[in-house]
């Protein structure tokens, strides 16, 4: 008898089950429904190359059209799944229809956390999409001004294309370094260097309590009074996981971090019911606990991973994180999980923005950051996973 495999979501996780699925040889349906009106695409470039005009839209697909169904996969795209029942194995479409599956995904990734003070307000907008994008580039001309709210990694990647098109660029942050939930503080300043040498006028520590279209543009004022105008203001403060189903369909969420709790096959509380990517809190294996990684390539290991557990093959998920950020034409990598309590060794020269730097918690090596150095860091990843306890000096002696 033939089995129906449903999807819900298109991103990255989801195509790449469904990739994984039919290259596993699996037999049945696999239907991959996604909300948004495109076909599965690279969301990365939204901040760089797509917004910048470098890179057309049709250049940042996963797979061209027609590949899906060359595949026999079922895309579905602009169509919501509204309701999940795990009794009956059933999910809703927006337009009713019924769906039942055998083995289901939830690869629903997440959306941008909001400002409530920025709700309504014209010229104001978040990154997500690539509608998202539509709506921004239009704004960023060379000699307009932009405020980023934000300097994480969508905020700064934003700065770096919105300087390179030769916009005015403002970037408040709360915390009082950049990067700060991918780097440790001490590597992080090298980005504050980067981007004010860059002509990014940065301020830390700023609680943003209210925005305002104002005749001028949008002004922007801290707790403390201060205030900045700028043509447009890109709200970058972080995004919430779509968990909105599985917490409908009574799966278990992790309090702390917000996503779908899975075990270490992808498998969530509900029996035939995986999910992957952006939305799912993973066991770590390597150093225990649970995490929720919002990374390109995470994503895509997991959606691949909870594919090959669909297929019966019983492997545990213990891939280390690792996940790029290109900002002023330098390639930062980070693999695993850095900590400002660290014990941190560096190769290499920050002030030249070429540098390995490698952590070790308890003697065992945790991470390593890389700048325009994406070779140590693959090298350093494999070691993470395979020889964590390896000293500083063996890495770089292996890094050559
Ligand atoms: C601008 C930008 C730049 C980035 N740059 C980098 C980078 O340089 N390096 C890096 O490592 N990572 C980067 N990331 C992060 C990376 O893109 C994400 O981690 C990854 O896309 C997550 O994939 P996902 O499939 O889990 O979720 P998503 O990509 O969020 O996909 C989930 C999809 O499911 C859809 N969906 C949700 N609910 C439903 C529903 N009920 N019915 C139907 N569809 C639904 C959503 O609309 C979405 O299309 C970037 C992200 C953004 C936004």
């Amino acid at each position: 008898m033939s089995t129906t495999t449903v999807i819900v979501g298109a991103g990255i996780a989801g195509a790449s089950a469904a990739l994984r699925l039919r290259s596993g040889g699996c037999p049945g349906r696999v239907v991959l429904i996604g909300d948004e009106p495109h076909p599965p695409y690279r969301r990365p470039p939204l901040s760089k190359d797509l917004l910048s005009g470098k890179t057309p839209e049709e250049r940042i697909r996963i797979r061209p059209q027609e590949a899906w169904s060359q595949q026999g996969i079922e895309l579905r795209t602009g169509t919501r799944v509204v309701a999940l029942d795990v009794e009956s194995r059933k999910v809703e479409l927006a337009d009713g229809e019924q769906l039942a599956y055998d083995q289901l995904l939830l690869a629903t990734g997440g959306r941008p956390r909001e400002l409530p003070q920025a709700r309504g307000v014209p010229d104001v907008f978040t990154l997500r999409t690539i509608n998202d994008v539509s709506a921004l580039r239009d704004k960023l001309r060379p000699g307009s001004s932009l405020l980023v709210v934000g300097a994480g990694l969508i905020g700064a990647e934003v700065a770096a294309t919105a300087r390179g098109i030769g916009c005015a660029v403002m970037m408040l942050e709360a915390e009082q370094c950049p990067l700060s939930r991918l780097l440790p503080p001490q590597l992080a300043e090298v980005y504050t260097e980067l981007h004010r040498s860059n002509g990014v006028d940065l301020h830390y520590g700023v609680q943003v309590a209210s925005l305002e279209r104002v005749d001028l543009g949008v002004l922007v004022t801290d707790t403390t009074g201060r205030k900045w105008i700028a043509d447009t203001v890109l709200v970058a403060v972080g995004i919430a996981p779509n968990t909105e189903l599985a917490e409908q369909a009574g799966l278990e969420i992790d309090a702390e971090l917000g996503g779908i709790v899975v075990d270490e096959y992808l498998q969530t509380s509900a029996p035939g019911v995986f999910a992957a990517g952006d939305v799912a809190c993973a066991p770590n294996l390597h150093l225990g606990g649970r995490h929720r990684v919002e990374h390109w390539t995470s994503a895509q290991e997991q959606g691949a991973a909870a594919a090959a557990g669909m297929l019966g093959e019983r492997t545990s998920f213990d891939k280390v994180p690792w996940c790029w950020s290109d900002q002023y034409g330098k390639s930062l990598h980070v693999a695993g999980w850095p900590a400002a309590t660290d014990q941190v060794s560096v190769r290499g020269s920050l002030e030249d923005y070429e540098f390995t730097a490698v952590f070790h918690r308890d003697d065992r090596l945790v991470a390593a950051v890389g700048l325009n150095r994406p070779k140590d860091v693959r090298t350093a990843r494999k070691l993470i996973a395979e020889q964590p306890h390896v000293t500083a000096d063996e890495v770089f002696a292996q890094l050559g």
